[in-house]
């Protein structure tokens, strides 16, 4: 193994399946939303276990959706997590909304149901988990605090197509749900999202304000938007939805590897898995403490050089975003998303990564130990 071949930290799997997908609806000219679109969300609602899943055109304007068929609006507040993608927390500003942070359980990363519970006033209309790396949030606390205190429940689930809590599909636990398909994550279609919901009113409105509010040609019942995905998008997705689950076992078979060849290493943390989840890893990521010989970042830049690339989920919580600092969130909160910022590294498992290269990156990892 030479360290010219640079192992990346994502790669989508583009095979000539899709490529045939893509190019029968080129061809067919129907390239906006349509039947392939119509196909692609029947099936993925039968994937999630689910009645309704509504197609859009990428994970945040699904959260937009969302928030928006839930009735989301100026005067509410929302609590959710600061350790997640911006997108989270910017589709409740989107409606005017007041983002409220609970901190996250430094185990799995993932909101803290007692420091939910300790954030809802008489204000609070909903509740945002976010499944993040892949592995599912604790759906039955945060069922029964939205069931108590008569809140929604929105499952991001941008990162974990595919995950399980007690043998339940994520994007089936909550009131309704959200994924992505961005490139980076377990299934992509370049751009796109997907809405998924058991609720016949919340998926009307969905579609609805997808599509400028329209219920028959040129008749608008309320303002809506373009969020439509496109059939072309759609095609591709149908072809990665039916190799997920295939996908998903190697991120799990590369996971379990290095989990075995770092658990031993002094200073590094393994991920926690909570016994009651299916896992997808999203992402693979170490904690790095004090006792370890190199930084995380100074690990990073040497792993770069060693040909593995690597990315920080996430650097800056979301309350130290400069956006938010404006807003005046307090510094202080969350400590253990700051402290998680400050040490977390992901590592490539993505299904492209094969048993050797995991070998390697582990070895790269032990390595400025023995320099000792
Ligand atoms: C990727 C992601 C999103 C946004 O999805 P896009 O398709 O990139 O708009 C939202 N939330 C989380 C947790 C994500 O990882």
């Amino acid at each position: 193994m030479t360290s010219k071949r640079f192992i990346p930290i994502a790669k989508p799997i583009i095979e000539e399946d899709e490529i045939q997908a893509v190019i029968r609806v080129l061809k067919s000219g129907m390239l906006a939303q349509g039947e392939e679109v119509k196909l692609f969300e029947q099936e993925f609602a039968k994937y999630i276990g689910v009645k309704h899943a509504v197609a859009v055109a990428n994970g945040t304007a699904a959260l937009d959706l969302a928030l928006k068929a839930i009735g989301i609006k100026e005067g509410d507040e929302v609590i959710t997590t600061p350790f997640t993608f911006i997108a989270t927390a910017n589709a409740i500003l989107f409606q005017g909304a007041k983002p409220i942070f609970a901190d996250i359980d430094p185990k799995t990363y993932n909101l803290d149901p007692n420091d939910v519970l300790e954030k809802i006033t008489s204000k609070t209309k909903a509740i945002i988990v976010v499944h993040l790396y892949g592995q599912p949030a604790d759906m039955k606390a945060f069922k029964e605090i939205a069931e108590d205190h008569k809140l929604y429940l929105v499952e991001d689930a941008a990162q974990a197509h595919g995950a399980e809590f007690m043998g339940k599909k994520v994007g089936s636990w909550g009131d309704i749900a959200i994924f992505s398909f961005y490139p980076t994550k377990n299934i992509t279609t370049g751009e796109g999202g997907m809405i998924t919901t058991d609720n016949d009113k919340l998926a009307r409105k969905a579609r609805l304000l997808r599509d400028h509010g329209q219920t028959s040609k040129y008749v608008h019942e309320i303002l809506g938007w373009n969020f439509r995905m496109t059939n072309i998008a759609a095609a591709l997705g149908r072809v990665q939805l039916r190799k997920l689950d295939k996908f998903n076992s190697i991120r799990k078979r590369n996971a379990e590897k290095l989990t075995q060849s770092l658990s031993c290493i002094k200073g590094i943390i393994t991920p926690y898995v909570d016994p009651r989840v299916k896992h997808v890893w999203h992402q693979y990521v170490i904690r790095i403490e004090e006792n370890y010989p190199l930084s995380r970042d100074q690990l990073m830049n040497y792993l770069k050089e060693s040909g593995i690339g690597t990315a920080i989920h996430y650097p800056i919580p979301i309350h130290h975003q400069p956006l938010y600092r404006k807003l005046g969130y307090p510094q202080d909160i969350c400590p253990n998303a700051i402290d998680a910022s400050k040490k977390v590294l992901s590592l490539p498992i993505h299904p492209l990564v094969s048993s050797e290269d995991i070998e390697y990156i582990a070895n790269k990892i032990k390595e400025p130990l023995d320099d000792q």
